[in-house]
């Protein structure tokens, strides 16, 4: 990996540069770095596919994948929601210490700010083709959208998809805009078909780029509410709805991994899958399900940060791998900036190279001595090893609260946490507070989140924002 740094001016170079390297690659006279696709699912929980102990045969192609590859157990998002969980992933920042939290709508007058370095200007230095096909939920105003943060190609939903007039308790929602570029092709589009216009877009793209290097982002809108499938796949799951949704995300991940593999590209191509955050337990039915882990979507239990994570890259990856060290959605940045041999952003990020986690190293250890979740501003959770230590905070819960069905929402019960210390290991369900016991790590770990919250409030920087709503 390069370890030299450089700045947002010096990505702009760097970009004329790349085209350059582009030529180069094609000629075959240094080996190309390799493709990466990333398939993020919207609300989707750790229970919810077969190679995460999902019951029925509802993932049949991520199922296949992770044998192929390596399934991380102990895989976390920065925050538990979709904006904020999304600027992680692809900045590396805790969303936090770039201003992006919660999730963003129509009437947000704020998104990632241009000085912002995301995976896409990252490998765009090295000569990369860039799309996202889905959601992207980090600032709709034009000077926000993908196009401005380093994709050529964008197709998809700039919010979420419940964000519009048939939301099932707020109807003043705009119409939802469906983009190309930086122009609204529809409104309130069929959702129905979504899921099968990323995947069409994500295959032809793979073929137009297959002598390439290439970044490919698909950012499912499903399964958040409301849920949509298409025809072929509506009825199909005895899991209802969402287990129907559930078969055609499957089929989508299929139909990536098939084009990949007719243009001859296997070997060359890293493979990601995950979620943005846990399931969205209030509605019931129509959310998906967290498995063994406590709550879901909106809180720093498990069940709201920790995700499925299936990688594979064949030759690279050893295939029925499993990784148990803890990593993340902020540690992609830097490790596929690491393996295109591009540089680093300038500015302070929170994740780290992963990639001999990836590559399942037997003695690799992750390098996080702490994972600090926030929501918001505020430190709720410190995951060290394999404890886990909950500051006193607030969160929502379904627990004893009637669940909500047919895509209308159970209503949530606050709930408060004390201080507590879990040990993952033993209690994955987070049920058996040792912070009595263990008041030695209790501290040591309160130590370690309240160094990491204090360097971050040095080094926060803004979102950007817009003078006025245009
Ligand atoms: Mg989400």
């Amino acid at each position: 990996m390069r370890r030299h740094a450089i700045s947002r001016r010096g990505f702009l170079a760097g970009a004329g540069l790349g085209a350059l390297a582009c030529g180069r690659f094609a000629r075959g006279a240094a080996a190309p770095p390799p493709n990466v696709i990333i398939m993020l699912t919207d609300d989707l929980g750790y229970g919810d596919l077969g190679a995460y102990g999902a019951p029925g045969n509802d993932t049949p192609n991520l199922d296949r994948m992770s044998a192929e590859g390596v399934r991380f157990t102990d895989f976390y998002v920065p925050q538990p929601v979709c904006s904020a969980s999304r600027a992680g992933l692809l900045t590396g920042c805790c969303p936090n210490r770039i201003g992006i939290l919660g999730a963003l709508g129509p009437k947000s007058v704020h998104g990632l700010h241009e000085r912002e370095v995301t995976i896409a200007e990252a490998v765009k230095q090295r000569g990369y083709a860039t799309a996202i096909f889905g959601k992207w939920h980090l600032g709709h105003h034009p000077r926000f959208l993908p196009t401005r943060h380093g994709f050529d190609t964008y197709f998809g939903l700039p919010y979420s998809n419940d964000m519009w007039p048939h939301h099932p308790e707020d109807p003043n929602y705009p119409p939802l805009p469906l983009i190309e570029g930086e122009r609204v092709i529809a409104e309130n589009p069929d959702q129905t078909r979504l899921t099968t216009w990323y995947t069409e877009r994500a295959a032809a793209f793979i073929r137009a780029n297959r002598d390439r290097p290439f970044f490919l982002y698909l950012a499912h809108s499903m399964p958040h509410v409301p849920l949509y499938v298409s025809e072929k796949f509506k009825g199909k799951s005895p899991r209802g709805l969402y287990g129907d949704v559930i078969r055609e995300l499957d089929w989508s991940a299929g139909e990536v991994l098939a084009e990949v593999a007719r243009c001859g590209l296997d070997s060359r191509t890293l493979v990601i899958f995950c979620s943005d955050n846990g399931p969205w337990l209030s509605y019931g039915d129509h959310g998906g399900s967290a498995g063994p882990l406590r709550e879901g979507k909106g809180t720093a239990w498990e069940g709201g940060i920790r995700v499925p994570a299936i990688m594979r890259w064949p030759g690279t990856i050893p295939e029925k791998s499993v990784c148990r060290e803890p990593a993340g959605t902020l540690d992609l940045l830097p490790t596929i900036a690491g393996l295109a041999g591009a540089a680093l952003p300038e500015h302070p990020i929170d994740g780290k190279n992963i990639l001999p986690l990836m590559k399942a190293e037997p003695e690799a250890r992750s390098p996080h001595e702490a994972l600090c979740f926030f929501w918001n501003n505020e430190l709720h959770a410190v995951r060290s090893g394999r404890f886990k230590l909950h500051l006193p905070h607030s969160y929502r819960t379904m627990e004893g609260q009637a669940q909500g069905s047919g895509g209308k929402p159970g209503k949530y019960a606050s709930a408060r946490t004390e201080l507590a210390l879990y040990d993952l290991g033993a209690d994955i369900g987070e049920r058996n507070d040792l912070a009595a016991q263990r008041p030695d790590l209790v501290a040591e770990i309160t130590e370690r989140g309240r160094a990491f919250e204090a360097a971050l409030a040095k080094t926060r920087r803004a979102a950007g924002r817009i003078e006025k709503e245009i």
